[in-house]
Formats: C-alpha cells, sequence, structure tokens
C-alpha cells in the first residue's frame, strides 16, 4: 500500500491524456495514496508526457529541468510518463538523471507496485501491449462532476507521415463495448450529463466481441438514461462513412459538433502527409454533415509549413478555412518527429516562413470566428456549466457547438444544464446570461 504518502500529476499534452491521467490517479487513490494540491508537497511528482510537437517536448524538457531541486529538498520520487517516455527512454535519464522512473503509455497498471518497491538502479519501463488493458476509474479522480472523458480505443493504423503517434501508442486497440457501456452507465449513476468518447482514430471503433461499430456504439451510449449530450474525437476524414453522418443527425443526444482534422488544403501537402483524401473528397464529406445537420459546429487541426508547402498551397489552406468557417481550428508549425516518414524530408520551409503562415491563417480565423460569433447574439442556447468563470463574477461553461461561454447567474448553477441568452461575444469566447 501507499498509505501516507501523496502524490502530484502534471499534464502535458490532450483529452487521451488527461484521461490517462485521471486513471493514473485512481490507481494511485486505490493504493492509499493521496493527492497533494502541490507539487512541493508531494512524495510522488509524476508527469504525463506528449511527444506530438517539438514544442511540447521543449516545455517538458524546461519542467523536468525545475524539478532536480525537488528531488533534492524533498527526496521526491519523480516518474516521468508517457509518449515522451516511450520515445526517448534511455536520452530522458541521461539528460534527467534524477528521474527515477521512465513509463511508457501501455504500463500505467504497473505504477503503484513500481513505486512501493523502488530499486536503486532506475527503471525504463516502456513494453507494449497488443491488446487492450482495463484499467479501473475511481470517482473521486475525475477532474469534471458533469462531463467525463470515455476513451473506447488507443492507437492508429494510419502512419500520417508527420506524426509521431503510431510509434508511441502502438496499433489501433478496441475497448469492449460492454466495458464502455459499464463505464457510462457508472457516470450516469453519479449524474454526469455528457460523455466524450476518446480515441486516436474513432472511426474505426470497432468492438472485439460483436464487431459494433461507432454509430450503433453512439446509440447504445445516448440511450443510457441521465445523458444528455454524447461527443467523440478524434476522426479521420476517409473513415468518417455515411452511417456516422446518419447516426450524429439522427440520434438526438449527439452533438452536432465535431472535429475533423483537415491539416492541409493542398491535394500535394495532404498525398506527401499520407492523408489519403483529397481536399475535394475533404469538401464533400463537410458537405453532406452541413446538408443534414444545418447548425453543426466544425472544428479541425492544421499544420503549416510542411516540408516543401509553397505559398500557394498554403493559401488553398486558407481558402478551405474560408470555405468551411470553423468554429475554432487548432493551428501549428511542423516541426519534424522522430521515427515519422516526414523527418526524413527536408524541412526546408524556413522558421520566419512557418511564423508569419501561422499568423494569417489565425488572423483570418479570428475574423471568421468574430463573424460567427457575432450571429450568435440574442440567442438562448443550452449551455453545460462547468462552474466559476476565470474572468471576474461568472460562470463558465461550454454550449453543444463547445464554444466557451462566460455568464452572468444569480445563483450557483455549476455543473447544470442551463439556459443562457448570448449577449456579447469576442474571438474566442461568448457572454451571456442566465435565462429564467
Ligand atoms: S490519424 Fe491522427 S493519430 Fe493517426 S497517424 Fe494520423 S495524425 Fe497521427
Amino acid at each position: 500500500m501507499l498509505e501516507g504518502k501523496t502524490f502530484y500529476i502534471h499534464t502535458f499534452g490532450c483529452q487521451m491524456n488527461v484521461n490517462d491521467s485521471e486513471h493514473l490517479a485512481s490507481l494511485l487513490l486505490a493504493e492509499g495514496a493521496s493527492p497533494a494540491s502541490r507539487l512541493e508537497e508531494s512524495d510522488f511528482i509524476l508527469i504525463n508526457t506528449c511527444a506530438v510537437r517539438e514544442k511540447s517536448v521543449e516545455k517538458l524538457f524546461s519542467y523536468l529541468g525545475r524539478l532536480k531541486e525537488y528531488k533534492e529538498k524533498r527526496k521526491a520520487v519523480i516518474v516521468c510518463l508517457g509518449c515522451v517516455a516511450q520515445l526517448y527512454r534511455q536520452e530522458l535519464l541521461k539528460k534527467f538523471p534524477y528521474l527515477d522512473l521512465v513509463v511508457g503509455p501501455h504500463q500505467y497498471a504497473a505504477v503503484p507496485s513500481l513505486l512501493k518497491n523502488l530499486a536503486e538502479e532506475r527503471k525504463i519501463l516502456t513494453a507494449w501491449k497488443r491488446g487492450w488493458t482495463d484499467l479501473p476509474i475511481l470517482p473521486e479522480s475525475r477532474e469534471s462532476r458533469v462531463s467525463a472523458y470515455v476513451t473506447i480505443m488507443e492507437g492508429c493504423n494510419n502512419f500520417c507521415s508527420f506524426c509521431v503517434v503510431p510509434f508511441v501508442r502502438g496499433r489501433e486497440k478496441y475497448r469492449p463495448l460492454r466495458s464502455i457501456l459499464d463505464e457510462v452507465r457508472a457516470l450516469a449513476d453519479r449524474g454526469y450529463l455528457e460523455i466524450h468518447l476518446l480515441g486516436q482514430n474513432v472511426n474505426s471503433y470497432r468492438d472485439p466481441e460483436s464487431g459494433t461499430r461507432l454509430p450503433e456504439l453512439l446509440e447504445k451510449v445516448s440511450s443510457i438514461p441521465g445523458i444528455e449530450w454524447v461527443r467523440f474525437l478524434t476522426s479521420h476524414p476517409k473513415d468518417f462513412g455515411p452511417e456516422l453522418v446518419e447516426a450524429m443527425a439522427s440520434i438526438p443526444k449527439v452533438c452536432h459538433q465535431l472535429h475533423l482534422p483537415l491539416q492541409s488544403g493542398s491535394d500535394r501537402i495532404l498525398a506527401l502527409m499520407n492523408r489519403k483524401y483529397t481536399r475535394e473528397e475533404y469538401l464533400e464529406k463537410i458537405e453532406s454533415l452541413k446538408s443534414r445537420m444545418p447548425d453543426i459546429s466544425l472544428s479541425t487541426d492544421i499544420i503549416v509549413g510542411f516540408p516543401t508547402e509553397t505559398e500557394d498551397d498554403f493559401q488553398q489552406t486558407i481558402e478551405m478555412v474560408e470555405k468551411i468557417k470553423f468554429t475554432s481550428i487548432f493551428s501549428f508549425r511542423y516541426s519534424p518527429r522522430p521515427r515519422t516518414a516526414a523527418s526524413r524530408l527536408k524541412d526546408d520551409v524556413p522558421e520566419e516562413v512557418k511564423i508569419d503562415r501561422l499568423i494569417r491563417l489565425q488572423s483570418r480565423q479570428k475574423e471568421i470566428q468574430l463573424e460567427l460569433h457575432r450571429q450568435l447574439v440574442g440567442q438562448k442556447m443550452n449551455v453545460l456549466c462547468s462552474g466559476p468563470s476565470k474572468k471576474g463574477n461568472l460562470h463558465a461553461g461550454r454550449n453543444e457547438a463547445y464554444q466557451v461561454i462566460n455568464f452572468y447567474s444569480p445563483v450557483d448553477v455549476s455543473n447544470r444544464l442551463v439556459t443562457v441568452r448570448i449577449t456579447g461575444y469576442g474571438p474566442y469566447s461568448l457572454q451571456g446570461e442566465l435565462e429564467d
């Protein structure tokens, strides 16, 4: 047991990592350890890492550099987990000799026993698992009381040429349907209203026991009493078929909101990225979604400055952004990742050109968001309130379109689904008032 011990988890990266950290917290709570509110007070410092972009690895290295003093002062045990641990292994121990453990994403279950039996010798545990491993999750380890992440698959078989995920998370593994539904039922019993079904490539979900695919899974999750909103991410455009469009349009509790990574608007760059769709095919998917759900909210990922990207390629990306009018975009400068096919191409777009393209893309998107937000003023919409806003004396939440809304309410409406009238807007959020 780890009774009397405290732990602190710092998470880098996406929702998958947040959910992995919640699992990790569950494992430690089950062994009697308790969470520390501050890193300075913890016996175990666990850092869950993201390797998707060079910048996130640089941020991690700077964070790990600052942990040296805690090792010296408090003799804390420091564990580096997740994708960077899987990718860099020995290199991490060389660079940060005060790390005690380096644990890959398939080895989280081993963490409590590793902490109980810390050997003199520092350990690296990065073996891959081929099948799905169910990890329990305790209610008190979730960040939100009303919205929950539920992982349905892990890994990816797609090998986009820029992406490190298949090398750190391995091939696709699907969680059994019964295990997913058990978790969602337990969440509904505890009052959770919103479920995010997660995976690197959720469109390819297939129940290993019955073969059930994502559209049917959405139906089953939505029919669990108490669940009000169901979302899923991340989708790959090439696998996004008509059955899924139909499921989104016809199942009332599936939100009309979708994150569909575009990455580039140029066919030449899409081919170099090994994305396996063209801009026309992407636009056809968007058309079929918009024709069935005119109110659909779309977001995307875009990389600028991929090797050989010209100004003309970049303009094609801008054209797509202007045509589709995404509710939000996550845009990044290309950086080569170890072991990927693209890392063998010459990273030939100068850094200042990448920065310039990123700024131009983001400022065009900002204008689009302002215009989309302006059109919402005066409308009433359902908002799932997550609690007090960081901005002044307001509440914060998200609507079905997953837009951030800060709103005034005379009473505490945290963790409730409420109706809000939109009264104002900025480029990245909306403002409103609670409707009676
Ligand atoms: S589909 Fe997504 S996770 Fe898979 S290789 Fe491509 S970018 Fe990476």
